[in-house]
């Protein structure tokens, strides 16, 4: 049996990708920060009782070490960061700081304790930032544009580095944003798909919005984590975008579930508020290297996953 550690198992990838390793048969020991910590996310999946929880600070070497030792895995799943675009803004860097650190630490951990150990990292598209040409490849320009960007862009590098310079076996995936019935509240699509529930409950006077032109490659996360599991399954070790090809306004979201809701347009109100300093107007992926190297399969449209978490949303919210 493999043993798979997973940092960041709290979060909405960590869940869905703890479900699809406890499917394969692996051991799953899923990292914390602290043990007050919310298990929302592996509760609603119903597999907590199957993961070994353990306490770890990421930022402190000694205890990711310590870690490696003592669960000896097979691979390591690092999902632990600080990943919203918006909060990176008001804590430049405390952002910079977890999402590199903890990074530095596990691979020079992996390195001592044990190099055969397989990396995977979060990387992210908004690396890409003041995006060049489209779709995004492996190969376009970085150039971002948010204090998150900058701290994924550092720790994807030192990734490369430590995989070119050690011969470390450490895949980053560079994931486009993707969403779950299981993303945080203050996220977009669970925001807009939330509170368009409650408007239509009358609970709520209307939807408060920023930027709604801006388009984005959105996907569905329980099919982005199936991309991660098999990056670690290759021979070699390599990067790969994880996106769905196509890039939607956020306004023809918004619009699509008040439709589906059956919501008059005018209450969705844009608020200079929301606005963030640095954005990218559009920006979509190539996923041809994933499909074709690592057997991944997507071919869902945007329209249909919202489908999909309008109906879990309704769902759980009739049963709450
Ligand atoms: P998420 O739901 O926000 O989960 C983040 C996880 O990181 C949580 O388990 C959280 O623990 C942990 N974490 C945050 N700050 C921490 C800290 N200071 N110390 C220890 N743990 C900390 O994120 P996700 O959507 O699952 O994303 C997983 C990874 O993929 C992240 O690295 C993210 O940046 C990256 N990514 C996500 C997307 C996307 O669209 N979802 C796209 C590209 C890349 P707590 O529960 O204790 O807060």
């Amino acid at each position: 049996m493999k043993t798979a550690l997973i940092s960041g198992i709290t979060g909405q990838d960590g869940a869905y990708l703890a479900k699809l390793l406890l499917n394969n048969n692996y051991n799953v020991i899923g990292l914390v920060r602290d043990s007050s910590t919310n298990f929302e996310g592996l509760d609603y999946l119903n597999i907590k009782k199957e993961i070994d929880i353990v306490k770890c600070d990421l930022i402190d070497i000694s205890q990711t070490a310590k870690i490696l030792e003592t669960y000896k895995p097979d691979e390591i799943y690092n999902l632990a960061a600080q990943s919203s675009v918006s909060q990176s803004y008001n804590d430049p860097i405390g952002t910079f700081k977890f999402n590199t650190i903890s990074v530095f630490n596990i691979i020079e951990s992996m390195k001592s304790v044990n190099p055969a150990i397989k990396l995977y990292q979060a990387s992210s598209s908004e690396m890409f930032g003041r995006v060049g040409q489209l779709p995004i490849t492996e190969n376009s320009l970085i150039h971002p544009v948010s204090p998150y960007a900058i701290s994924k862009v550092s720790a994807h590098y030192t990734c490369v580095n430590y995989r070119e310079i050690y011969n470390l076996y450490i895949s980053c995936g560079i994931l486009f944003n993707h969403e779950s019935y299981l993303r945080k509240n203050d996220f977009f699509i669970k925001k807009v798909i939330r509170e368009s529930l409650e408007i239509s409950l009358n609970k709520k006077k209307d939807l408060q919005v920023g930027n709604i032109d801006i388009k984005r490659d959105f996907g569905y996360a329980p099919k982005y984590v199936e991309a991660m599991y098999l990056m670690l399954q290759q021979e070699k070790p390599s990067d790969y975008l994880i996106c769905s090809g196509k890039s939607v306004s956020l306004r023809e979201i918004i619009y699509y579930v008040f439709d589906k809701l059956q919501i008059d347009k005018s209450l969705c109100v844009v608020n200079e508020k929301f606005y963030r300093p640095g954005d990218i107007e559009n920006i979509y992926g190539n996923n041809e290297k994933a499909k074709k190297d690592l057997s991944w399969e997507y071919d869902y449209n945007f329209f249909e996953v919202l489908d999909l978490l309008i109906e879990e949303e309704l769902m759980n919210y009739k049963h709450n």
